[in-house]
């Protein structure tokens, strides 16, 4: 077994020592700055509340892990949880229909609510203001985290099975030799390791430093307040620290509430942004107290005037009551909000937990166990995983601005297609001045410029066809969202169109072992057809979809390959990084190139015609997947043909130098044909009409290839894959759920994705993926939904408080197929 060190005794810390020791391992080291009994950091202050919902899978996930471990966290008959319930409240009806939304994603999480009147608020409690709340949301099984008891009961148990704890000892150094963590440096000596994690809060970006790994996270302080005593609350007979009543939450005024015995705490998230350099709070004293710690700066009162005034609005019983003390405490915020886990990109054994709130700490120290002990964590990890940001997203000013615009939309209503305001214009393709030219309306995603649809294309609107015209949507489907994109739709499938591919991820994998590391990679033969791109997976060791993969063979020792994320492309390169250190294989190295090259999707059913317009005859004969590194009017380009929307056409790439002219040469040559440039809001909607699946929301590592309906991408024949031992005595026919193609019954009702479905009135799935199918009229989603369930059942969507019809449909929608036919 490994010899492990833990930097850091916070609630991530702890538990983390404790999943490691309840898995069997042992020789584990937690080494805290501060003093065990209460180390200073942000643990020791949280108040704890813990709402379990929000509107990730993953970081439901981990809060419902985190409740039960607390609950069962006992000493002396109390647990480290006290589930009074929670309580979020509208004083707006944006606010009202909001929590109808995250209804929906509690459910779809399997989490139990209810939506309350008013007087049913009052009901649950009586405190509040009757003429302020319009309705609530009420989850029984939130409540309060007691964090820094949980800390030392998991210190207890975790010492008892010897795991060691040094105290008031800092890291101040990370040891490594050929490319391997080796051990942490103190003031106390060396302690060898073998795996390093650093638990370390906000102090992650200092330890990150150590090892030459920008950790994206912003130290920022956060104000809480306590009331002086209460007589109302006082009569309810509790412990100093006890609560009856639920958790409250005011969102709309950035406000949330506990009981401390018979006091109030108040926590704020309106103010403005306070960021903090962990570095420059100085050393953890040897004495830690309740005032005295470095996660606690003083209280700044004029801040908390606005919050004081709208509480006392809220809860009118404060307007008797002071605040008598209160502290500005710190904790870190992310560019996305998620937290930041795993492995460093290129020093084996070093990984974090980081940014993690007290609501998930047991849940992610679970995941990093699993993936510590068997390489993979139960729960998907794609959004808290540290690959997900591209360098760019790394750079100090980066993570600050974007972690600061975080803070400040804590508990804003965020529709998913807003737009980030700032910083903009990062990452831009070289059709980009194009793009605008035709009045792109732009999205950012990782940092690039993606258009979501064009506003030149309202010229096509008046000849759109009755058949292909978009119908109303609602107002919130309505937002971000253009009846263009049904032109560019309706384009794409009767002439032609031009995508901007250049975000997807492009690497080159080369040398003598490239072959037997993508043979060992994904699921199909990447080798037999040498002329022909490979439409593949690469599984973790649980048959669970790490990403799909195009994979072409430039030369014997070469090969592109397109991934869908920096997450893939993390663990592409770990493996061939490993590969190449073992004496028994052959070395082989990968490369990013998406940067430096640029791709365009050309599709449609007069794809071909522009094609033989600028004299490519030799791409414009390519089969279905066949590649071919080429010119196309003298510009250096491969081309393969393949097609994210279902028509024929290619995606060719060349390098970032020659891409505005090969723009401008399809452009032309296209202009007869009826070229539109189109962006990706049509894509998914035609991606979904054909069947194809998104990496990230439709699959997962959570799924296996025969749950996606993508059981045709496993190579029976193939031995060795990882993945292979796992998927044995699987098949499409025995899955317990199934990702299916839901039709709208309505014909109207456009839903975004995350809704819960019902099927007999029980909630047994939810939308990964949601479109307006422009080829059939109808709208789309796609589901995960109980194995057994057949074509042309019917299931209800509930879409804010809403239930649609819907229908099970053939996948992909046969429908499409044939409308797709005619001329
Ligand atoms: P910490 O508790 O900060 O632990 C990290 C530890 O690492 C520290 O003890 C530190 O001393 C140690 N360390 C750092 N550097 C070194 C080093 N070089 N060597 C050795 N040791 C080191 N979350 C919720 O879920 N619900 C809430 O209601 C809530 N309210 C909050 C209210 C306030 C005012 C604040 C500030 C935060 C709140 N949070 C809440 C957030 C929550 O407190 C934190 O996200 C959580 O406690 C972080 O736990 P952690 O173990 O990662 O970090």
């Amino acid at each position: 077994l490994p010899r492990v060190v833990i930097i850091g005794a916070g609630i991530v810390g702890a538990n983390l020592a404790d999943e490691l020791v309840s898995r069997g391992w042992n020789g584990i080291t937690v080494v805290e700055q501060g003093p065990l009994s209460m180390p200073g950091g942000s643990t020791s202050h949280a108040p704890g509340l813990v709402f379990q919902t929000n509107s990730s899978k993953t970081m439901s996930d981990f809060a419902r892990y985190t409740v039960s471990k607390l609950l069962s966290l006992e000493e002396d008959g109390q647990s480290c949880f006290n589930q009074v319930g929670g309580l979020e409240v509208a004083t707006t009806p944006a606010r009202l229909e909001e929590l109808k939304r995250k209804r929906g994603w509690a459910s779809s999480w399997k989490i139990e609510t209810r939506l309350l009147t008013t007087n049913e608020c009052l009901e649950l409690y009586p405190l509040l203001d009757r003429d302020s709340v319009l309705g609530g949301l009420h989850i029984p099984s939130d409540g309060l985290a007691l964090a820094a008891r949980a800390v030392q009961l998991l210190i207890a148990r975790t010492t008892k099975a010897g795991v060691r704890y040094l105290d008031l000892t800092p890291v101040t150094g990370v040891e490594r030799s050929g490319g391997r963590v080796t051990g942490v440096t103190t003031p106390k000596g060396t302690i060898a390791a073998d795996i390093v994690i650093s638990c370390a809060g906000f102090w992650g970006v200092e330890i990150g430093a150590m090892v030459g790994l920008p950790v994206p996270l912003l130290p920022l302080a956060h104000q809480y307040a306590k009331t002086g005593s209460l007589q109302v609350l006082s009569a309810a007979n509790k412990p100093a620290n006890g609560a009856n009543l639920p958790i409250l939450r005011h969102q709309d005024q950035d406000l949330y509430y506990r009981e401390h015995g018979d006091r109030y705490g108040i926590g704020y998230y309106g103010h403005r942004p306070m960021p903090v350099v962990a570095a420059s709070l100085g050393s953890t004293p040897e004495h830690v107290d309740e005032k005295n710690m470095p996660s606690r700066l003083d209280f700044t009162a004029e801040d908390f005037e606005p919050a004081w005034k709208a509480s006392k609005k809220l809860l009118p019983v404060l307007r008797e009551a002071e605040i008598a003390e209160g502290f500005n405490g710190i904790f870190s915020f992310t560019p996305d909000g998620g937290p930041i886990v795993g492995q460093h990109p290129t020093l084996d054994g070093f990984y974090v937990a980081e940014a993690v709130w007290v609501t998930h700490s047991a849940g992610v120290a679970k995941a990093v166990a699993e993936l510590l002990t068997t390489g993979r964590s139960e729960v998907d990890l794609s959004d808290c995983d540290l690959a997900r940001f591209e360098e760019v997203q790394l750079a100090p000013a980066y993570v600050s601005e974007t972690s600061q615009q975080n803070f400040v939309e804590v508990y804003d209503i965020l529709h998913p297609m807003q737009p980030k305001e700032s910083p903009r214009n990062l990452r831009v393709s070289p059709f980009h001045a194009r793009q605008k030219e035709l009045g792109a309306v732009f999205l950012e995603s990782r940092a690039w410029e993606r258009p979501q649809w064009l506003e030149a294309n309202a010229d096509l609107l008046p000849d759109l066809p009755a058949q292909w015209q978009p119908v109303d949507r609602d107002v919130w489907s309505a937002r971000f969202h253009s009846p263009i994109v049904a032109a560019e739709a309706w384009k794409t499938r009767t002439a032609v169109a031009m995508y901007d591919m250049t975000p997807l991820k492009r690497l080159e994998v080369v040398g003598p072992g490239a072959a037997d590391l993508l043979q060992r990679l994904t699921t199909s033969d990447v080798l037999t057809n040498p002329d022909q791109a490979t439409y593949t997976l690469m599984l973790d060791n649980a048959g669970g979809i790490r990403s799909d993969v195009i994979v072409a063979r430039l030369e014997a020792r070469s090969f592109h390959l397109g991934v869908f994320s920096p997450v893939a492309l993390d663990y592409i390169s770990r493996e061939a990084r490993e590969q190449s250190r073992q004496p028994s294989k052959r070395w082989v190295q990968t490369q990013d190139v998406t940067g430096g090259t640029c791709s365009i999707g050309l599709w449609g059913p007069r794809a071909v015609e522009v094609m033989n317009a600028v004299n490519a005859l030799d791409v414009a004969q390519l089969p279905h997947h066949g590649f071919r590194k080429t010119f196309i009017a003298g510009i250096p380009v491969m081309a393969i043909r393949l097609s994210h929307v279902g028509e024929p056409g290619w995606e060719i790439y060349t390098s970032a130098e020659f891409g505005s002219r090969l723009w401008d040469v399809l452009w032309s040559a296209g202009g007869v044909h009826g070229v539109v440039a189109a962006g990706r809001a049509a894509l998914n909607a035609l991606r979904m009409e054909n069947g194809y699946r998104d990496w990230g929301s439709d699959m997962t590592t959570e799924h296996d290839p025969y749950e996606v309906g993508l059981g045709h991408l496993i190579d029976a024949a193939k031995e060795g894959f990882v993945g292979q031992m796992a998927l044995r005595g699987r098949s499409e026919k025995d899955v317990s759920r199934r990702l299916r193609t839901l039709t709208i019954d309505d014909g109207r009702s456009v839903v975004l994705g995350k809704e819960p479905v019902f099927l007999d009135g029980r909630a047994v799935g939810y939308v990964t993926s949601a479109a307006f199918a422009y080829t059939i009229r109808k709208p789309i989603a796609y589901a995960y939904l109980p194995g057994n369930v057949l074509n042309g059942a019917f299931v209800e969507i509930e879409y804010f408080g809403r239930r649609i019809w819907a229908t099970v449909t053939e996948d992909p929608l046969t429908s499409v197929a044939a409308r797709r036919e005619r001329p």
